[in-house]
């Protein structure tokens, strides 16, 4: 793969460039290309530039509102419920969190719900944010189905990532971000482009039989982690972020959705919990004895801090230099 170095600035100035002149305006270009960027800085090059032309071509085939204005409807103390107005989560995503982190932090627990919405990037900057305002986090979304339930060979779940961040007032929060397929099928999307076989347990090819091959992966189906126990998380994933928050399970996406190669219409559902307000004073010290304990046994790191660690490195990204090229042309 060649590949051309690029700067942060200028994979955010490249993503609001393309995403102006393909249908957003500012304030929803800039906040889809800070998510971009963010995981491009972060080395999640799955949810970066490589998602790019997915927006854009949401956006072309008129199934996305590039210059969504998201309304908040926050009646109850402790429910907001947001409207995104078909448009891209970022933008709605920068607008409300402010308001359910206030809301948490008076009552202890608020929730979060976001339907007419498209999540196409992922989840650990909502929950990260949340962690930010020393809060605990936790958000799941689901997506159009390529996941088999544990037992079966037909696709039903998305690949319903979640992600859970815990606060730490004095160092980077703890965080955690997974899809709940045993792999994310923007990294076997990555594998087939590159030529990378699949570990075990990733998916089935589409005549239902194991293989780690990433194209017969993506003409069958994937696999949850952890057998029948993922299956079930990705399950409550599915009921929280379509049942709860008011919009598409992913079965009912994939009728609907265009296939225009962005992402379909979803929910999200988040919540955030203030530790200072549900335990008291203490919370902090108890959670960091907890983590010095568990850092310390051989071979464990916390999860969030492999991305953490990239961000120190505030140099140049290996981009992928076809995706340059095919996103210059959109
Ligand atoms: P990974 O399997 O790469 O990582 C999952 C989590 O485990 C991360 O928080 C990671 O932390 C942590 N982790 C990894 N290795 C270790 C280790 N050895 N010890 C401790 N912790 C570890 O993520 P996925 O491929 O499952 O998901 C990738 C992304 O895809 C997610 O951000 C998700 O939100 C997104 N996604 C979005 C969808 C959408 O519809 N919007 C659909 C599906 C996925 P660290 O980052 O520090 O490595």
């Amino acid at each position: 793969m060649t590949t051309t170095p690029l700067t942060l600035a200028e994979i955010e100035s490249l993503a609001i460039s393309t995403l102006t002149k393909n249908g957003c305006d500012e304030a929803n270009a800039k906040a889809i290309a800070s998510t971009i960027t963010r995981a491009e800085r972060d080395g999640s090059a799955s949810h970066g530039l490589f998602r790019l032309p997915g927006y854009v071509k949401s956006m072309q085939s008129g199934k996305v509102n590039g210059k969504a204005i998201p309304v908040i409807d926050h009646k109850l103390a402790s429910v907001i419920a947001v409207d995104g107005d078909h448009g891209y989560a970022p933008y709605t995503l920068e607008c409300a969190l402010p308001e359910l982190a206030k809301a948490a932090q008076s009552t202890g627990i608020a929730v979060m719900r976001l339907y007419n919405s498209f999540h196409f990037a992922a989840l650990w900057p909502e929950v990260e944010y949340l962690a930010e305002q020393n809060l605990v986090g936790i958000a799941c979304t689901c997506f159009k189905p390529s996941v088999a339930p544990a037992g079966a060979k037909k696709a039903f779940f998305g690949t319903n990532p979640l992600a859970f961040a815990w606060p730490r007032p004095d160092s980077t929060p703890v965080v955690f971000d997974m899809a709940t397929s045993r792999l994310a099928k923007g990294d076997v999307m990555l594998a087939a482009r590159d030529g990378h076989t699949l570990p075990d347990g990733t998916g089935l090819g589409p005549d239902g039989e194991p293989t780690n091959d990433p194209n017969e992966v993506l003409k069958g189906v994937l696999l949850p982690f952890g057998g029948y126990k993922g299956s079930a998380i990705s399950m409550m994933v599915e009921l929280l972020s379509a049942a709860l928050a008011g919009d598409q399970f992913s079965y009912e996406a994939q009728k609907q959705d265009n296939n225009d190669g962005g992402p379909a219409r979803g929910g999200e559902l988040i919540i955030a919990i203030s530790p200072e307000l549900v335990a008291g004073a203490g919370w902090d010290d108890h959670a960091g004895s907890f983590f010095d304990e568990m850092s310390a046994l051989e071979g464990v790191r916390l999860p969030g801090a492999r991305r953490h660690d990239n961000r120190k490195d505030t140099g140049t990204r290996q981009v992928n230099t076809a995706l340059i090229e095919t996103i210059k042309g959109l």
